[in-house]
Order: structure tokens, then sequence, then C-alpha cells
């Protein structure tokens, strides 16, 4: 935790000068329509600022741009071993200027402040710092040939990759993709969430300051219709990176298939299953991880624990325990360093959060605890964590992904019956099982449908682990070695000696 004061936090926010242009060719630029859009905080409502707003112009100038620059072969075209030094002094940069991110970040997006200085900012170093320090460390391939001919299988940057991001982890999001996109050679330009630009137009100054040249990495912040979609349906955009719901991740699709056919990887939603079974090995603390698996983030998590699924023998016993976990997480002004849960992203949303609360009402499931706005004296935008229990997986706060605080307890019997309605979902991102039987873990963990599976934890892993989804929660793998995948191409050479 910070040993800044909430006061602290509030005079250097003052004091903040906030870079509101897009970032092209190494400049904070104007939107070419010198258009603007207001940039508004969910912690208590102040504008942070005008933000470019970027279209269709301004796709055209940075594709490029990057271009250009890609064909300069300035980056493209250096060292892996430059390459690397040159990603580790902008993985330094980030942690240099950790207290002005993470700041930014929760004036921008509502995130408490401890979270945005423990984890975004150490989060999205780390993945820039992890990737340049392996792209030195990755060999080609020869291939097993005949005595007189020779065969190689090189990796190659694809050119220019389109990042678009979500808003509920800006810098990190970002920064999974940057990472290895940067390391491996390409020009990248990101569109960062018209709610939540801020970070990565800063970003993109410490990146040039780190020695990345002008060109290779943009900065288009604006709307998803107008300069995502740009960008999107790209003649010369070589690969689109994403990450956000699913609904936009299959128009994503069209726009490639309407186009010129570029590589489109999705990292979409998710509506997790937290298993808990009657030999969890401690059952408070499957309660604690169960009550922060759904708060943390304010629960604005892909991989959220959004349907706690409870053996019906324990569930008595086992839910007081999950209520008195939930009273550690009370909404709280994103700015106190004692907040753990700060503000939703915007007043859109916390309408979208208040509708899941009224359509588990409607559909008669228990309410536990929360279910209202809270703390609207702050000119903020909170919620309160809420349960409800003893619902069913048809209900729609069962089904569909709410992304806030609000938790679908549902009771089973057996372990089939957990693993039929935990894969009874269009999403396959990540669930977790609580279980002291070895064999229960292992065929509990073949049979989830999710790219991410816990055993007696929630949401663990690191760079070295791959991050993804199963089904309509996308396609490939951000961090790890496998991330490297979607930003190269193979080459096959074949030589007759
Ligand atoms: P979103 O899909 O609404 O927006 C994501 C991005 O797409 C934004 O930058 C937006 O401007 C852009 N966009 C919107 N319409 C577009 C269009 N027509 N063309 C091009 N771009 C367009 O998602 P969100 O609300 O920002 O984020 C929340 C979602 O992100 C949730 O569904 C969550 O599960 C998902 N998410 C997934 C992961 C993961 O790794 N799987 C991680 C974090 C968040």
């Amino acid at each position: 935790m910070t040993s800044l004061t909430r006061a602290d936090w509030e005079q250097r926010a003052q004091a903040l000068a906030i870079e509101c242009r897009a970032f092209v060719h190494g400049q904070p630029v104007d939107a070419v329509s010198g258009a603007t859009f207001d940039c508004i905080s969910p912690v208590d409502g102040r504008l942070l600022g005008k933000v470019a707003s970027c279209d269709l112009a301004d796709a055209e100038r940075a594709v490029a741009d990057a271009r250009a620059t890609f064909e300069s072969g300035v980056w493209s075209r250096l060292a892996p071993a430059e390459r690397k030094k040159i990603m580790i002094r902008f993985a330094d940069l980030l942690d240099a200027h950790a207290e002005e991110l993470a700041l930014l970040e929760t004036l921008d997006m509502g995130k408490p402040i401890s979270d945005a200085l423990s984890v975004d900012v150490p989060g999205a170093s780390r993945a820039i710092r992890w990737s340049g320090e392996a792209i030195d460390k990755i060999y080609d391939e020869v291939a097993a040939t005949p005595h007189n001919e020779l065969g190689l299988v090189t990796r190659e940057p694809v050119g220019v990759v389109a990042a678009i991001v979500p808003w509920n982890f800006p810098l990190i999001m970002t920064c999974w993709k940057l990472g290895p996109a940067l390391s491996t050679g390409n020009s990248v330009i990101v569109k960062p969430s018209e709610k939540s630009p801020l970070t990565a137009i800063r970003m993109a100054r410490l990146a040039i300051e780190a020695g990345i040249p002008a060109g290779v990495l943009n900065v288009l912040p604006g709307y998803g219709h107008t300069v995502g979609k740009a960008l999107a349906l790209h003649m010369d955009v070589d690969t689109l990176v994403f990450t956000g719901s699913t609904k936009i991740a299959k128009q994503l699709m069209i726009y490639a298939g309407e186009s010129n056919m570029k590589r489109v990887w999705l990292e979409a939603g998710g509506k997790s299953a937290n298993i808990v079974f009657a030999d969890a090995p401690c059952l408070k603390e499957a309660a604690a991880a169960a009550a922060a698996a759904i708060c943390f983030n304010q629960g604005e998590m892909c991989t959220a624990g959004s349907r706690l699924l409870v053996e019906r023998s324990i569930k008595d016993q086992f839910m007081p325990m999950v209520l008195e976990a939930m009273q550690e997480w009370q909404a709280g002004h994103a700015l106190d360093p004692a907040t753990r849960v700060g503000a939703l992203v915007d007043s859109q949303h916390l309408n979208a959060v208040l509708g899941y609360i009224e359509a588990g009402h409607a559909d008669k499931a228990k309410l536990v605890c929360g279910g209202k706005r809270t703390l609207e004296d702050t000119g903020g935008v909170y919620v309160e964590p809420t349960i409800f229990d003893d619902a069913h997986n048809d209900m729609r706060i069962a089904r569909e992904e709410i992304f806030g605080p609000v938790l679908t307890v549902i009771p089973f019997d057996s372990t089939e019956e957990a693993i039929r309605i935990a894969n009874d979902s269009i999403y396959g991102l990540a669930a977790a099982i609580w279980t002291s039987n070895l064999s229960r873990a292992h065929l509990t963990a073949k049979a989830l449908r999710v790219g991410s599976m816990w055993v007696n934890q929630y949401d663990g892993g690191d760079m070295t682990a791959p991050f993804g989804g199963f089904k309509q929660s996308g396609n490939g793998r951000d961090k790890s070695l496998h991330a490297f995948d979607k930003y190269t191409e193979i080459k096959a050479t074949w030589i007759k000696l």
C-alpha cells in the first residue's frame, strides 16, 4: 500500500498535466478533424480533459506512418539484442513513472489507487520487460532435410499491428499486446477505449524517451465505431489484436473478412465458474477468494468469478463465510489508499450493472447483500458489492457477463452436475475448483472448457503462463512465448545445396 494519503493524491491530481492529444510519429497531435470528446472521471465526476477524437483520417495517417517506419527497418531490422535493451528501458521508465501512471489510471477509469499502483503499473512494466528479455533468446528452426538441401523455418514480424483495447485494465491490456508486438519488430497503432485513453497516450511518450523510434508506437484515442472500425477495415493493417467484448470481437472478424483478411486475435468476455466442493481444503480461504474474485477491480474483470457453484451439502455453512468476506470489500473513494472497490467506469456502465441487479430480482434470485448505487455524494459512480443466492444457470445473471461486483450463487449436488453447469455457457475463459481430492481436481480441470484453470486458488498466473479463452471467449493467447505467435509470420525457405 502507498504511504500517500487521499489528500496527497487529490493534490497530485490537481497538479497533473494531462496530455489528451493523439500520438503519431513521435509527436502529440490533434485529431485531423480537430474534434475532441470529454474525458470525465468516474471517481468524482471531474473533467480530466478534452481528448482527441480520431477517425478514418487519423487511421489513414497513422497506418501510413507505421508502414513507412516498418519498411525503413529502423526498428524491424534492429538486432533483437538492441530491441531488448530499449524494451527494458521502456519498462524501467514505466516503473519510474509509477505514481503518475497509477493516478492517471485511477482518475480515468475508477479503480482503487492502491491497486493501480501495486497491480496495474508493475503488471504493465513486467509485460514489457518479460517480452523484451525473451526476444534475443528465441531461435528459429532448421528443417530435417536431405543432405543436399537446407530448410529454414524463420519468423518475421507481421508488419503493422492495430491493437484495440478495453478500459478495465488499460495499462496491462495494452502492454500484454505491446510487449510481444514491439519486441518482434512490428509497428503498432494502439486504439485505447474511449472510456480510458490517458495512460496509453502517456506511455507513447515514454516509449520515445526509451529509444523506440518515432512511428513504431502510435496511439489513436477515439470511438470504436469511428477510428476502431477504420483500423479494423484498413487494407494496410496486417494484424488486429483485440481485447474487449464478445459482441465487438465478432464484428472485427467480419471487418477483417470484408477487407484484407488481416489476422484477427481476440481476447473476449467471460462468465467464469468458481466451484467449491465439500472437500475444499479450507472453506474460509475459498470464501475469501470467492469475494475477491467478484470484487477485485469492481468486478470489471474478464475472469471475474461471477458464478459461484457451491456443493449443496456445505452451502449453509459456506455462505455466511462468503458474506463475512464480502464485508472486506466495501466501495470507497478511489483515491483513498484504503479503498478496495473503486468506481465503475461510467454512469452508462453503472446503469447496465443496476439493470442486471433488477434482472436478478425479476428472476427471483435471493438478494443477500448490496444491490444499490452508493457514495453518490462523491459525484462519482459507485455500486455496492452484491450477492444473489439460490440462483440457477438459466437466469440472465448467470448467463450474461455483468462486468460489475455482482455474484450469482448456484448450488450443485455432484461433480458431474458442477461440470455440466460450469460448461453451460457461451464463454470459456477461466474456472476454479476447490477440492482436496487429487483425482477430482485433475478430472474436473480436464473436463472444463476454459483457457485458464485454477485449483484451490483464484486468478493465479504470471507472464510465463498463456492467457486466453476457449469458445466465445476468443482465440490466441496473450502472455508467455505463445503470445509471439500473433505477431510473427512463419516463413519456410528451402535451399538446394
Ligand atoms: P468493448 O468490446 O465495448 O470495447 C473494446 C474496444 O473495442 C474499445 O476500445 C472500443 O472502443 C472498441 N470498439 C467498440 N466498437 C468497435 C468497432 N465497431 N470497431 C472497432 N473497435 C470497436 O469492451 P469494453 O467494454 O471496453 O471492455 C469490456 C470487455 O472486455 C468485457 O467483455 C471483458 O470480458 C473483456 N475483456 C477481456 C479480456 C480477456 O483477456 N479475455 C480482458 C479484459 C477485458
